[in-house]
């Protein structure tokens, strides 16, 4: 399930490029880099993998997209350092999407020295949790920040905006737009689309196949979608009230949340119509060698399993690359 021949050879080029040094056009920097910090979907916890978390770097800006399980063990993983990360997207106020915001308010400013204030956008509800954050940790904002280190006030001040679709933030060339889309009860809940310097990367968020997606992110570069569960699973058909062998749920419980996600066929479906040069997969829980060939039943085009510090660059071409395998 690697890459379809287009992308290996832009692999290819791409790591030429980084042997020759400066010397080649292959060797420019990309226009945007995606780095992958956590790609597990759900409430759940993994010493493999981290919860859904992306970082998008666009010339100075570096934008994060959710904050789900283990968002700042992730940026240590990939060397960013997590001061200069302080403008914070949320798709919805899934926990799987925002457990990590309370860490990202604290161990930035303490452990790694910001000084600026934190600035999130998100649907409806992003203000109110951002302030019952602050005021869960007001002891220990008081005590770092007025009485032991004394760390910078503004530091620790939050910013944040309830959006609706449209334009949410501009800056340095660097365009973020945020797009409807359809998580059943979940409402609202947002992708968004980045654009800088001709090039383009959209997130979907969690949906179930959305139009809303599919006009906003037309003809992007990298698609980074998500996929839930197969909603024709077999183990689906039977007693709804059956609690699933090595689950606390029922049949019906489960069918609701896959019936809130895209899955594998969907997906192919959507990709069809959206047509970017690359789709990268992020929030998932499947096994990638048994949901690749159910995309494959509806789209042909280069597709990814997104892995956890998996970094996408893009530029003239679209570069994949994972994390070396710790030694
Ligand atoms: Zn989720
Ligand atoms: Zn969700």
């Amino acid at each position: 399930m690697r890459t379809t021949g287009v992308l290996v050879a832009a692999m290819a080029v791409a790591a030429i490029g980084l042997r020759a040094g400066a010397q080649t056009p292959a060797a420019l920097p990309p226009d945007i880099q995606v780095v992958l910090l956590g790609t597990q979907a759900g409430p759940t916890y993994d010493v493999q993998r981290l919860g859904i978390s992306t970082l998008v770097i666009a010339g100075p800006e570096r934008l994060l997209f959710d904050a789900g399980r283990g968002t700042t063990t992730g940026m240590a993983r990939a060397g960013i350092n997590s001061a200069g990360v302080t403008r914070i997207f949320l798709t919805h106020l899934h926990s799987d999407h925002v457990v990590s915001l309370p860490e990202l308010l604290i161990s930035p400013w303490a452990f790694d020295g910001r000084s600026v204030p934190l600035r999130v956008w998100g649907p409806a509800g992003t203000r109110a949790m951002m302030q019952h954050f602050q005021e869960a940790l007001t002891f220990d904002i008081h005590v770092r920040r007025d009485l032991d280190e004394k760390f910078a006030a503004d530091g620790v001040r939050v910013e944040s905006s309830d959006i609706t679709e449209g334009v949410v933030y501009e800056s340095n060339g660097v365009t973020v737009r945020a797009f409807l889309v359809d998580h059943g009860p979940v409402q609202p809940a947002f992708g968004y689309r980045v654009d800088y310097r001709g090039r383009s990367v959209a997130l979907s968020g969690d949906t179930k196949p959305s139009e809303s997606l599919i006009k906003a992110t037309a003809g992007v570069d990298v698609l980074i979608h998500e996929i839930g569960r197969l909603k024709a699973d077999p183990a689906f058909a039977g007693p709804p009230d059956e609690v699933l062998p090595n689950s606390h749920q029922t049949r019906r419980q489960l069918i609701t949340i896959a019936a809130h996600h895209t899955d594998p066929v969907e997906v192919g479906v959507v990709l069809n119509r959206v047509k970017p040069k690359l789709a990268v997969f992020s929030h998932y829980n499947a096994d990638p060698a048994r949901a690749l060939p159910l995309v494959r039943r509806n789209y042909d085009g280069a597709v990814e399993f997104g892995e956890d510090a998996m970094t996408i660059d893009i530029g003239a071409t679209i570069a994949v690359r994972r994390r070396e395998p710790a030694k």
